[in-house]
């Protein structure tokens, strides 16, 4: 059993209450009960920081038969919504960015293979944003790649000073921008530190893309830049045909259902693999009350 960073227990329900399981199978099924609920999916194979070439080929297979079962999911039709209601999430350093030496032209390359198949499957691809040393590389592999795949999407972190400049640049016709608030710890120089900035940076960088050509994905818990949201899309006329709100699976369900309802696009990102730890130490960082969550599942178990 692994320890948290508060050296509690993780145990099986705890994991699951944000992880959809272990296996592929158990993500299926989660997947498709989500399609069923009116609600689009982004599905993350987890595991990140690969230094050996076998485990980021070992990654690529498991995201193209992952690619094949999402296709073979049954898409109940979502009323004014154009976006393919399932899209996969990647880290490079899964793929290889990190391996000495060609690390960002394996990543690259793994991650054309990737979307190929995904062309092929109706199915999107979003490149996930790690720590601000691997932003670059991360940028200059879509780049690189949308010459190809012009919906291939990339996440931009609010926290990041460097973000309000890199939103205004690609809020052009089609490019598509995730924009969360940054979930890595960042030093003072590259970063805002106080959530209060946090908060006014993405508040920034939304009105960047809301008010821009691209297809920005609003993905955010926060009450307060999902209001801003709603009336940046009334006030540039943008239906739920040209951007979405994204969440994390296990967080605020009853919001994405309610903003789901409303005919709003609405896609929860959904992890699942044995690699959970780093993502799910990364949830109990930003919110310490989950902890209490944490600790009734193990008083209850
Ligand atoms: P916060 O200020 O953290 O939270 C606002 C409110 O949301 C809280 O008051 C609470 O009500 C609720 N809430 C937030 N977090 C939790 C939680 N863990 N449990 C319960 N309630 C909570 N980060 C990256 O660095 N790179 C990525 O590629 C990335 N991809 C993401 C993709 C999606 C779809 C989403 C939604 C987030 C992603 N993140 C990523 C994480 C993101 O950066 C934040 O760490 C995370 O979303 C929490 O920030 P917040 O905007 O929800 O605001």
């Amino acid at each position: 059993m692994k320890r948290a960073l508060t050296g509690i227990p993780i145990t099986a329900d705890i994991v699951r209450r944000f992880v959809a399981g272990e296996t592929r199978a158990e993500l299926i099924e989660v997947a498709q009960t989500l399609l069923n609920s009116g609600r689009m999916v982004s599905v993350d194979f987890l595991g990140e920081n690969t230094t050996d070439r076998g485990q980021a080929d070992a990654t690529v297979a498991e995201y193209l038969s992952l690619i094949n079962d999402l296709a073979a999911l049954n898409r109940p039709a979502l009323p004014g919504i154009d976006a393919p209601p399932v899209e996969v999430s990647v880290k490079l350093s899964a793929l290889g960015q990190a391996l000495p030496d060609d690390g960002p032209a394996v990543a690259t390359e793994n991650l054309r293979i990737l979307c190929t198949k995904a062309a092929q499957a109706d199915v999107w691809v979003t490149v996930d944003a790690e720590d601000h040393t691997t932003t670059d590389a991360t940028l200059a592999t879509v780049r690189e790649l949308r010459g190809e795949f012009p919906w291939l999407g990339a996440v931009l972190q609010a926290y990041l000073r460097r973000t309000e400049a890199d939103c205004r640049e690609l809020s052009g016709p089609g490019s598509r921008i995730r924009l969360c608030k940054g979930a890595y710890r960042e030093p003072h120089d590259v970063a805002f530190q106080r959530a209060n900035e946090v908060t006014e940076s993405y508040l920034r960088c939304l009105d960047a893309l809301m008010l821009g050509d691209g297809y920005p994905m609003v993905a955010t818990h926060d009450p307060e830049p999902i209001a801003d949201a709603v009336d940046l899309a009334a006030e540039s006329d943008r239906g739920p045909d040209r951007f979405e709100y994204q969440m994390l699976y296990g967080i605020r369900d009853a919001e994405q259902l309610r903003l789901a309802a409303a005919g709003s696009a609405v896609r929860v990102y959904v992890p699942y693999g044995s690699q959970w730890y780093g993502y799910l130490t990364r949830r109990l960082a930003e919110r310490p009350a989950n902890l209490t969550f944490f600790l009734r599942a193990l008083v209850s178990k």
